[in-house]
């Protein structure tokens, strides 16, 4: 077997997300709704799956209840679903060693548009959602 490191550097323009994108850059959860079914995603689906879709934004209060969490090397990740969202994210949570059930979207430090979960450190009987 042969290893070889490989470098890529890209940029993606983000389109039809640019309000999502620039919503996560400034730690708000811009979704997208849609007028006829009442669905909500986030991250936002291009297609909600009606036959006649009306989609706009949302922004969400931005707190997100964990559902499944794993902790490795490589830092901590979790299935959580944001209030007010109809779908579940997987997001990076940024204090590796917090727990708790809850938590609220941040903004990314480093100016790239990612996922990032601050749990509160509450649990179930904290709950004041
Ligand atoms: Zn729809």
């Amino acid at each position: 077997m042969i290893r070889r490191e490989v470098s890529l550097s890209y940029e993606l323009a983000p389109g039809w997300l640019a309000p999502h994108v620039d919503g996560l850059l400034q730690g708000r959860a811009v979704a997208r709704g849609c007028g006829t079914c009442g669905r909500v995603s986030f991250p936002p689906e291009r297609h909600c799956g009606c036959a006649a879709p009306a989609p706009h934004w949302i922004t969400l209060e931005g707190w997100a209840e964990v559902v499944f969490r794993t902790d490795g090397l490589d830092g901590s990740f979790a299935l959580v679903s944001f209030a007010g969202s109809s779908t579940k994210s997987v997001v990076r949570l940024v204090l590796d060693s917090a727990t708790g059930r809850f938590g609220t979207l941040v903004a990314p430090t480093d100016g790239q548009p990612a996922l990032l979960l601050a749990l509160n450190g509450k649990g179930a009987s904290d709950d004041t959602h």
